[in-house]
């Protein structure tokens, strides 16, 4: 479903990425592993057209989307939650979840979205600054459930959050996950990756260096450790 090639990607004169190579199969979930700093964040960015400068092959559903802007890919199917959340907090929750524009036939409606995220619905009237983080994230993925898009790449959708929302955001993408969306996520918490993966890159200065398939990270675990310091 997405495949990238020799990805190199700048911010300024900073050359950030050197030649990143990950696969998302349809209907999997994949996670980026890796310490601060070594790209997860600016690969995510990059699939999504947000890094000004960037070489190599990005192609979903065999189409080229290296050269294209943020708005063409959105079209494609692709959406971005990014790790700030960036809902809107004047907003109540409904008009939140309204607001996005559907990109693509497919989109979850609002009893469904109310159905997978039973906290929002209760929640439906309260504005964006009233909600909880747990919520605010649930907000985010639900948003983008709506537009229609099939690959949802989601940044640290754990980050800040107590261990029992954390659960919950795991019971979320696997209910994604069975409703046919394919995720790639970025992680910093490697237990929740595990809860939630089929398989795991992890990146390191800006380069992938290994890809472990869920089922096999115990016999990888040393190896990990190294990478993670987990
Ligand atoms: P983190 O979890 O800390 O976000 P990450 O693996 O997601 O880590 P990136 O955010 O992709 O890493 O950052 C990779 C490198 O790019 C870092 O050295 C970072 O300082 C740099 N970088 C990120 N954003 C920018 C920016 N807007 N301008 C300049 N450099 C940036």
């Amino acid at each position: 479903m997405l495949e990238i090639r020799n990805l190199e990607a700048w911010y300024g004169e900073s050359h950030v990425l050197h030649g990143v190579s990950l696969d998302v199969q349809d209907g999997e979930v994949v996670t980026l592993l890796g310490r601060n700093g070594a790209g997860k964040t600016t690969t995510l960015r990059s699939v999504m057209g947000l890094v000004p400068r960037r070489t190599g092959s990005i192609r979903y559903q065999g189409r080229e989307l290296i050269d294209e802007r943020s708005d063409a890919i959105a079209r494609c199917g692709i959406a971005y939650c990014p790790e700030e959340r960036g809902i809107f907090a004047s907003l109540d929750v409904t008009e939140n979840l309204l607001l996005p524009p559907v990109v693509q036939p497919g989109g979850l409606d609002l009893d469904t979205i109310y159905g997978l995220f039973p906290n929002l619905k209760e929640r439906a009237r309260s504005q964006g600054t009233k909600l909880s983080g747990g919520e605010q994230q649930m907000l985010a993925i639900a948003r983008i459930l709506r537009t229609g898009a099939k690959l949802l790449l989601l940044d640290e959708p754990t980050e800040g959050l107590a261990p029992v929302i954390v659960q919950q955001i795991g019971r979320t993408i696997h209910e994604i996950k069975a409703r046919g969306f394919t995720v790639l996520l970025v992680e910093q918490n490697f237990r929740f990756a595990q809860t939630v993966a089929d398989r795991h890159y992890v990146m390191e200065n800006g380069r992938v260096v290994d890809m472990v398939p869920n089922d096999q990270l115990g016999a990888s675990m040393e190896r990990l450790h190294e990478y993670l310091g987990v």
